[in-house]
Parts: structure tokens; C-alpha cells; sequence
């Protein structure tokens, strides 16, 4: 089957991932292990079949007041984008409103509103927006990154 993403100029074929392979997935740059995939294997392109159908506006709770567009590449002239949610910067999809300068990577913009983790006893909420360097904990950080490494997996 012959999918096109607009991101990538190739068509796409719909891979089974064995076990034991991995990808990269250049849509949310976290590796893709198990489920189906996207790929373009003559540019080494792969993107999970998540990553490959999301929606190119969202309505996110974090910024009511536009949708969010989202982008194959960041638009700033850096090549990066500062995610609102993690704090973390990011190189491939986002979901931005360019007004405001509001950026989230493809796998923090779908993390639930609250999820209960195993490392930690109380649900936790997820944070919109990052507070004051310090005021945030580093344990606070471990758990986020890990909810977004894992959330898909
Ligand atoms: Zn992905
Ligand atoms: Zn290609
Ligand atoms: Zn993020
Ligand atoms: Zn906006």
C-alpha cells in the first residue's frame, strides 16, 4: 500500500516492524520498535503510523485561543523549536501557532491531560506551560521525559 505524507516528496510504504528492529521516526524523533511503520527506504525516512495520520490542526487545551498547525520543520531561522510542554528543543514536527510562537513536539501535544505513572504514587497532571527555572524539580523533569519517551510504545 502507497500512502503520501506531505512531508516527505516519496511515497511511503506500510512496514510491519519485526522484532528486534528499530527505526527512527523522523516525525516525532523517538525510536519506533514494534507496530507498524511508515517508510521511505531509499531516504531512510520513517515515521510511526501514528506520526504518519495525525491531523494538520489540532484544538490544544494549552492554547484555546488558535488552532495549532503542524509543521514538518521548525520555521525559526535556528532550525529548532523550544517545546512549550517539555522544555526541550526539537527539530522535526511541531504543532505551532506562529502568531504566538507556540510550539509542541508531535508526542507532547497528544499527552493525556492526566495519567497515572508507575514511579509516582499521586496522578499527575500535565504541565502547559514550564515554570521559572528552579521552580521546577529535576525529578519533576524525569518523569515528564519519561511519560513522552513512553507514551507511544
Ligand atoms: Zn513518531
Ligand atoms: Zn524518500
Ligand atoms: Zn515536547
Ligand atoms: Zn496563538
Amino acid at each position: 500500500m502507497e500512502y503520501k505524507h506531505f512531508s516527505h516528496h516519496h511515497n511511503l510504504n506500510l512496514y510491519r516492524v519485526q522484532q528486534g528492529q528499530t527505526f527512527h521516526c523522523s516525525g516525532s524523533e523517538t525510536s519506533c520498535t514494534s507496530d507498524s511503520i511508515y517508510a521511505c527506504w531509499q531516504c531512510n525516512f520513517f515515521l510511526h503510523d501514528h506520526c504518519g495520520n495525525p491531523n494538520r490542526f489540532i484544538k490544544h487545551p494549552s492554547h484555546p485561543s488558535h488552532p495549532l498547525i503542524l509543521l514538518p520543520s521548525p520555521t525559526y531561522c535556528s532550525g529548532t523549536f523550544l517545546c512549550n510542554a517539555c522544555g526541550a528543543t526539537g527539530k522535526s514536527f511541531s504543532y505551532c501557532c506562529a502568531t504566538c510562537e507556540v510550539d509542541l513536539h508531535l508526542h507532547c501535544a497528544f499527552l493525556p491531560p492526566k495519567v497515572n505513572h508507575k514511579s509516582h504514587t499521586h496522578e499527575l497532571s500535565l504541565v502547559h506551560t514550564i515554570p521559572e527555572k528552579g521552580a521546577f524539580r529535576d525529578h519533576d523533569c524525569k518523569i515528564l521525559q519519561l511519560l513522552s519517551a513512553n507514551l507511544f510504545t
